[in-house]
């Protein structure tokens, strides 16, 4: 039964199977509520029918106990609902009624004769501490993506693990490509604008999941685990934040963290998920990527490797080798190439391939490049002061040296300053380099090309379409990647047609990585004018390369 609705006021739910004591009890709470009655088989529907307007709940259990409790645990079940402060009347001081409707939540329990002035004080206090509670619990949302904040995903997650040990669940983390370039690129409202829509999806796509705004431009989902279900939606949720962004070309990362173990610290997970994700930055097709425990020995690793490489540069545990190439016609050596080798005092001897990829990532390679470049013109003057017949020597360059800003004039400097002939040094660039087309790195190596040093394009036809930019670069030797010579006889058609084209163009001709008499031969047979492998020699440290190169002369 419902009586006339006052807009200003609350309303209060009484259930009673007596319709006296309803009357007495409406009486009373209809000048400070808008009241609705009911019997206890009926409340939770009752509930149901006036959703959001309820404030609080009356409940005589007398003569219903059965149907009462479980309307109360019903209520008390449900997240919409189980807030709402629910009292009971009893018939008398039972124990086991307080225990029971203690243990289903309720926030009171009074036993009749009730003294209904300090039942209304009561309730409205619940009624009070729960409004209180509920603007908490809009605090816990962020404003901007409506998602829940760090602080509430953590109590909630925890929360729901604890009342579902027995389930499996997962953390799948959101960060997008280069965000602060974006921010820069379209201003903070447009990426307020964005930051909303991902938030909007989110709230949308998924229904049981628990999502959140981790930080600026980080989100986390926590999910339930579902065998096979799991991979395809979120595969199919990564498009949708994809095409559905107001902004152009934007790159989501997901990482996916399942089955977490519930016992683990929910912070920690969201890391291993973020870890993960650190795995494929800057990797063009790869947007969803899974953690594993190797990732965590993988970065633990880098982590040591960053840790010692300033001190060990300091302390001379870099060591440049040089690997001689020969002139195929002549058989002659007719050049070096420098290679760093890193011989840590702990972790031994390590190739360049478990140190040049973080180098590269982060920034280190600069400093390594101008160390090889320096020891490389120390030695050549070593070498001519000892009236040695000296051979170029080329130096790799990393793409990302470009970007360091006067990296490039001061090693030119360097080089002029330690007085060595500009032929003597030939400067390594790789394919992919090119490709980017990038202005400021042509300018330079053209720079220095007009200068006398000739310029090498490392690692050539591996991968990236640069026939028809050969034209166009300035270069003066091809190195054929090192992948042709190894399948030698299957690219045999492809090696001969590249070693002609580029003599047609006036380049001269590398190939890398020979280690057989049969793949010299070959290679000299189509035309390959320098051979660098194996075959001749290994990298050599210094001293004996200096041996290396007296046996030649
Ligand atoms: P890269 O520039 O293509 O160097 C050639 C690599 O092929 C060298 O590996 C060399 O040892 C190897 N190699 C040469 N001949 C043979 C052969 O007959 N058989 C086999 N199996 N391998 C051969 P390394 O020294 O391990 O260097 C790997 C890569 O690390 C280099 O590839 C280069 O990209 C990078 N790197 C090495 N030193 C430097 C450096 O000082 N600066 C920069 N930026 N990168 C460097
Ligand atoms: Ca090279
Ligand atoms: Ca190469």
């Amino acid at each position: 039964m419902q009586q006339n609705i006052d807009e200003l006021k609350h309303t209060l739910l009484i259930i009673s199977e007596n319709q006296d004591y309803k009357n007495e009890l409406t009486d009373f709470f209809k000048s400070d509520y808008n009241i609705i009655t009911g019997s206890a088989k009926y409340g939770f529907d009752l509930l149901i029918e006036n959703r959001s307007k309820i404030c609080g709940i009356l409940i005589d259990i007398q003569n219903a106990k059965k149907e009462s409790f479980d309307a109360i645990e019903l209520i008390k079940n449900d997240s919409d609902f189980s807030n709402i402060p629910i009292i009971i009347i009893t018939e008398s001081d039972s124990i086991e009624d307080a225990e029971k409707g203690f243990s289903l939540g309720v926030s009171d329990i009074i036993s009749k004769p009730v003294n209904l002035k300090l039942c209304s004080v009561r309730l409205k206090n619940f009624v009070k501490m729960n409004e209180m509670q509920q603007v908490l619990h809009e605090l816990a949302r962020d404003e901007l993506t409506l998602l829940f904040t760090k602080q509430s995903f953590i109590r909630r997650v925890q929360d729901r693990i604890k009342k579902h040990p027995e389930k499996k669940f997962g953390i799948l983390a959101i960060e997008f490509e280069n965000f602060k370039l974006t921010n820069t690129q379209y201003g903070q409202k447009k990426c307020d604008e964005y930051l909303a829509c991902v938030g909007r999806e989110l709230r949308e796509l998924l229904f049981t999941g628990i999502p959140c705004r981790y930080s600026g431009d980080q989100f986390v989902v926590f999910y339930e685990c579902q065998s096979n279900v799991n991979f395809s939606y979120i595969s199919k949720m990564h498009e949708d934040l994809t095409t559905k962004s107001p902004l152009p070309n934007q790159v989501i990362k997901f990482g996916i963290y399942e089955p977490i173990s519930n016992s683990e610290n929910i912070i920690s997970c969201c890391d291993k998920a973020f870890l993960a994700i650190k795995q494929i930055k800057g990797v063009y097709d790869k947007k969803i990527v899974f953690y594993d425990d190797k990732i965590n020995e993988k970065l633990l690793n880098e982590q040591k490797i960053q840790n010692c490489m300033e001190s060990s540069l300091l302390n001379g545990e870099f060591k440049v080798y040089y690997q001689p190439k020969h002139d195929t016609k002549t058989g002659k050596i007719a050049g070096a190439e420098a290679l760093i080798r890193w011989i840590h005092p702990e972790y031994g001897f390590m190739s360049p391939a478990q140190f040049i990829p973080l180098f590269e990532k982060n920034g280190f390679i600069s400093k390594i490049d101008a160390f090889v470049l320096k020891q490389v013109c120390s030695d050549l003057k070593k070498w001519q002061s000892m009236n040695m017949k000296l051979v170029p020597v080329s130096i790799n360059i990393s793409r990302r040296d470009y970007f360091v800003e006067g990296w490039f004039e001061s090693q030119l400097k360097m080089i002029d300053q330690m007085q060595i002939d500009h032929d003597l040094i030939h400067l390594e660039v790789t394919e992919s380099l090119y490709c980017e087309q990038t202005e400021l790195i042509i300018q330079q190596v053209e720079k220095a090309q007009k200068l006398g040093y000739k310029i090498e394009m490392d690692d050539f036809g591996s991968g990236y379409s640069s026939l028809g930019m050969l034209s166009s670069f300035p270069l003066d030797v091809i190195k054929l990647d090192i992948s042709f010579v190894r399948e030698l006889e299957k690219n045999e058609i492809v090696v001969e047609c590249m070693i002609n084209m580029a003599h047609r163009l006036k380049f001269i001709t590398v190939a890398e990585g020979a280690e057989t008499l049969a793949q010299v031969q070959k290679l000299k047979d189509l035309g390959c004018d320098l051979i660098q492998g194996y075959f001749y020699s290994k990298p050599l440290p210094s001293a004996e390369f200096e041996d290396y190169l007296k046996n030649q002369a």
